[in-house]
């Protein structure tokens, strides 16, 4: 089944990047272009970045190109295609093979489902298509027999150790024998911080993540731990497997990327330099490990030490907010996601302080109303709703938020 869609082994892989100039983005245009004898880059999108989205099409001559919401004047790419209909059109183009859902947000989830539906194969590394709509998007992928490859070095490490485990090559079935998934978290910039001081915590102490180079939502979402809950939904989905069986340790290294654990006690783990071109390069060329001269290498002759400790639910309550929000189900994961998408940047726009993150979660999650087996409309409503409620609380108690 996953031939199916792929084109013969001489011809390249030909790849559509959503949301291109972004870090994931940009990160996968250095893999094509380390293996132009495996990829090709045929469709880039991009939110607003035109500036670097020309540079882009310059050098890998896309055949479709999407600026989502800003001008393409005098860039050279005036035949961009736009808006969520551009993404659509890219995601479901006949020369695409294979969609990187790089995009941030709510936006990816509408294209990811897209791709999976006009059969394409999907490396998804935007979090809120299954925390938002995994419901609708992993089912429909398992329906159509077609396997999403997680991006995300923690899925993409599960997906490793899973490989020769009674699943065959793909993600369609739970892995058989397992106890549980195991999750690694880098515990972000406050793993050791005391709560008085993260209260006063700034944007800019937040954006200064010690062992990865992300986007600005992420690291904040990193540094509330908030993005080891959304994973936990991912896995969640991506896996089959309850929320029982899911774990979530810190480990400060961010060397072992995450593990299994199978019903014997045995466990395997992947493990790596946290450099997001080993994932990437993994989705892309599955279930090849590729060579790349540019990347950081562990030495393992050198003698160091893996630590790990238990996460802490009163100083990262947003973990604490994402397993309930899970476990609850329904629509209680979207409204999860959007409230979070909304605070952090009330958080980076400074009108709440670090812990108005977890509140305003906490309250949006408290006023939901749920439903129990929502389809993309209706998540579409929720997000639209949570936004504009959270938006509204932080603009009339943006204040008492800080308190
Ligand atoms: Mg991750």
């Amino acid at each position: 089944m996953e031939n199916q869609t792929s084109p013969p082994a001489t011809q390249p892989l030909r790849v559509a990047v959503l949301g291109s100039t972004g870090s994931i983005g940009t990160q996968t245009l250095d893999v094509i272009a380390a293996h132009p004898d495996r990829f090709s880059a045929v469709a880039l999108a991009a939110a607003r970045n035109a500036t670097l989205l020309a540079e882009q099409a310059a050098r890998f001559k896309p055949l479709l190109v999407c600026l989502g919401e800003g001008r393409v004047g005098g860039t050279g790419i005036e035949d961009a295609l736009s808006g969520p209909e551009g993404l659509i059109e890219i995601a479901t183009h006949p020369d695409v093979d294979l969609v990187v859902v790089a995009t941030t947000g709510a936006a990816g989830w509408e294209p990811t489902l897209a791709a999976i539906s006009a059969g394409k194969q999907v490396a998804l590394a935007n979090k809120e298509a299954l925390v938002m709509a995994g419901s609708v998007i992993a089912v429909e992928a398992r329906r159509r027999g077609i396997p999403l490859r997680p991006v995300d070095s923690e899925h993409s490490a599960i997906w490793q150790c899973i490989q020769g485990e009674g699943v065959g090559d793909s993600l369609l079935a739970a892995p058989k024998g397992v106890r549980k998934l195991i999750l690694t978290a880098s515990g972000g910039p406050f793993r050791n911080t005391p709560r008085e001081q993260m209260e006063k915590v700034t944007p800019g102490q937040a954006l200064a993540h010690p062992t990865w180079n992300m986007g600005a939502k992420i690291t904040i979402d990193s540094a509330t731990l908030m993005n080891k809950g959304l994973e936990v939904i991912e896995a969640h989905w991506l896996f089959d497997m309850p929320y029982e069986k899911l774990e979530v340790v810190v480990h400060p290294q961010s060397i072992v990327h995450s593990m299994i654990e199978f019903e014997d006690g045995s466990t395997k783990a992947q493990l790596g330099v946290p450099d997001m071109r080993v994932p990437i390069q993994y989705a892309l060329g599955y279930p090849d490990h590729l060579p790349y001269a540019d990347l950081p290498q562990m030495d393992w002759t050198q003698a160091f030490t893996l630590e790990f400790e238990p996460p802490d639910l009163d100083r990262f309550p947003c973990l604490g907010l994402a397993w309930e929000a899970g476990r609850k189900g329904g629509t209680y994961p979207a409204v999860l996601s959007a409230a979070d998408e909304e605070a952090v940047r009330a958080f980076l726009d400074e009108k709440i302080d670090f812990y108005g993150i977890p509140r305003l979660v906490e309250r949006a999650l408290g006023a939901h109303e749920p439903i129990t087996e929502p389809d993309l409309q209706t998540i579409r409503e929720i997000d639209r709703d949570t936004r504009a409620r959270v938006r509204e609380w932080t603009r009339t108690q943006g204040s008492a938020l800080i308190r």
